[in-house]
């Protein structure tokens, strides 16, 4: 605690919660985004969500008023191939569980889409789940593919409904596998540490904006940054200062948040 928001100079940014909700942007949003690009802060806007390409995020926050080039972009997914990308032989094979975005990413970088006999298996939010593809899945694992999650999101909250999530189709295979996955996405590090990367700034005036406390919160702790939550989302106030350790700092809302910094900065 304690930390003043004056001396942040790079910001990773969670989107869903804090810079929208469904399709509509949150007050502040637009602001927040100028507010950086204005003081030539270093920012990424990082989310767990491995459903959309970085082009289509660039789509839907034009839709919201908020202008900002793919490269400002870290979805799981991009993440999820990043981190394969560094380790794994040219032409691996991969068995995905999950959307396109997901799909084009690995493909890329190069990797082969493969079956039961993949060295990979990546899982992440699908809304095409069937059968079929857990038991591929399991199959690759069981006969010793690695198994990756993109990210460990059990639920995903639609605009009036709660809806499985990745780490519910995750849960699925390790039940049948008796295996866990390696999390890339928040609060995993392997995502968080490559967008440190990719922002180049010292942990020092570095923080991550969220709305989660077991993902957002929970990561940039792990990743040694700071953290900031916004209360416009999942977590209250309540459950920050009831956790065994809070976010540096919470604000009501954006607005809130940037009416600070202008002050302090
Ligand atoms: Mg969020």
């Amino acid at each position: 605690m304690g930390v003043n928001i004056g001396s942040i100079r790079n910001l990773l940014v969670d989107m869903d919660g804090v810079l929208y909700r469904g399709h509509t942007a949150l007050p502040g949003a637009a602001d927040l985004i100028a507010y950086l690009q204005e003081r030539k802060f270093g920012y990424l806007l990082v989310t767990n969500n491995s459903t959309l390409t970085q082009a289509q995020f660039v789509a839907r926050l034009a839709g919201m008023g908020m202008s900002v080039p793919e490269d400002r972009i870290l979805t799981s997914g991009v993440a999820t191939a990043a981190y394969l990308a560094r380790r794994a032989a040219p032409g691996a094979r991969v068995y995905v569980v999950g959307e396109q975005a997901l799909v084009d990413e690995l493909v890329k970088r190069g990797f082969v889409m493969g079956g039961r006999d993949s060295d990979y298996v990546v899982a992440g939010w699908d809304k095409y789940l069937t059968y079929d593809k857990l038991a591929t899945a399991t199959l690759a694992i069981r006969d010793g593919a690695q198994f990756i999650g993109t990210n460990p999101d059990k639920t995903y909250p639609l605009e009036r409904d709660i809806v499985p999530g990745a780490g519910s189709i995750q849960a699925a295979i390790t039940a049948a596998t008796d295996v866990e996955p390696l999390i890339i996405g928040k609060p995993g590090t392997p995502g968080l540490l490559q967008a440190l990367e990719l922002l180049g700034g010292r942990p020092e005036d570095t923080a991550i904006l969220g709305d989660r406390l077991d993902t957002d919160i929970v990561g940039g702790q792990q990743a040694g940054i700071h953290t900031i939550l916004v209360l416009t989302g999942i977590s209250t106030r309540e459950e920050a200062l009831a956790c065994g350790q809070p976010p540096d700092l919470i604000y009501s809302n954006l607005p809130a948040l940037l009416a600070d910094w202008r002050d302090r900065g």
